[in-house]
């Protein structure tokens, strides 16, 4: 079975597991993992910025960020497709209790204009705008990239309204590849940045929140109310320090993997639009002789799992669980159906 419905399927592998068997650790609620500790100290190093801490999921880190940044009442700016509004289970109402404003942007992409024409007015019927939340690359928009000037735009309107930013990057390293960019480079201009392990990064789980030290300060106290506070969780930092230092070379290649079945598919007559694919995520349009369910069920047929993410679309994404002669296959049942 060739897995292509996410990147968080990935098992890790045998130098991964013995990496998490020697881990040293401690109680982590008592800041005394040492490995816990590495890893967030190891992030906040990657990106420039001064404290991370680990958390069992990205829907956490996202979630704490922006509970950190608001109080009830208030109103987070983000895009329609963004994860942190339709896939957190109505998470900024429930934790947070904040409404949300939100952009149609392009893939999953918003402009400074369109947020400087979200942000509310100083005018009491209004709730008050307390975030801008940024998501790159975007997974709704086929794992599409921000350009970094637009970024440089967008955290200028944030400054001159003092308003946070904050990024869901559960792939940003997937877009720091695609786009030739520097972590450092968003550790400046972003207020909170979420990081993903357990993606195309191959950990079996575990994301981190990074920002200034005052700001971990207050995740750390959301983290517990949460019962996001684990243990002896050095077991699994290991994992995510075991793909930060190996498998983030990796990443290139599902790239150019997603690239190749791109094409496969640009040659079929059933596959309507396609989102150009920037990084490792093919979303394609299915309609004429078969749709989305159909080709699903056809692919399975062939040991392939793919997923229909809406009742036109399906998705595939590229992950380190994929080998190159895997991927010869999947193109050559591509080409015969
Ligand atoms: C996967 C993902 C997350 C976090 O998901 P978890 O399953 O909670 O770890 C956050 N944002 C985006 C864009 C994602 O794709």
């Amino acid at each position: 079975m060739i897995d292509l419905r996410s990147d968080t399927v990935t098992k890790p592998t045998n130098e991964m597991l013995i990496a998490m068997m020697n881990a040293s650790v401690g109680d982590d609620v008592f800041g005394e993992d040492p490995t816990v500790n590495r890893l967030e100290e190891m992030l906040a190093e990657i990106f420039g910025m001064e404290a991370g801490i680990f958390c069992p999921s990205g829907t956490m880190t996202n979630q704490i960020a922006i509970k950190v940044h608001t109080q009830p009442g208030q109103e987070v700016i983000c895009e329609r497709l963004s994860h942190i509004y339709q896939y957190e289970g109505g998470g900024i109402a429930f934790n947070s209790g904040c409404s949300v404003k939100l952009i149609d942007g392009n893939r999953g992409r918003i402009t400074a204009e369109q947020i400087l024409d979200a942000i509310n007015p100083d005018d009491i019927h209004k709730p008050t705008t307390a975030l801008v939340s940024l998501e790159n690359t975007g997974n709704r928009g086929g794992g599409s990239c921000y350009d970094f000037k637009d970024i440089l735009e967008i955290k200028k309107v944030c400054l001159d309204n003092n308003i946070p930013l904050h990024l869901d990057g559960a792939r940003i390293f997937n877009a720091l590849v695609a786009k030739n960019e520097t972590a450092k480079q968003y550790g400046e201009v972003f207020d909170s940045i979420s990081v993903c392990l357990s993606k195309g990064l191959g950990a079996p789980v575990g994301s981190v929140l990074l920002g200034s030290k005052n700001f971990i300060k207050k995740a750390r106290r959301i983290r517990k109310v949460l019962g996001g506070g684990m243990r002896q969780a050095g077991i699994l930092a290991a994992a995510g320090i075991y793909a930060l230092e190996n498998n983030l070379k990796l990443i290139s290649k599902d790239h150019a993997n997603a690239k190749r079945i791109e094409q496969a598919l640009l040659k079929k007559d059933f596959i309507g639009e396609m989102l150009p694919v920037e990084t490792n995520i093919v979303i394609a349009e299915v309609n004429g002789r078969l749709n989305p369910i159909d080709l699903v069920k056809l692919m399975k047929g062939h040991g392939i799992y793919l997923m229909a993410i809406s009742t036109t679309q399906i998705r595939m994404v590229l992950h380190l669980g994929i080998s190159d002669d895997e991927v010869i296959e999947i193109i050559k049942i591509i080409d015969g159906l």
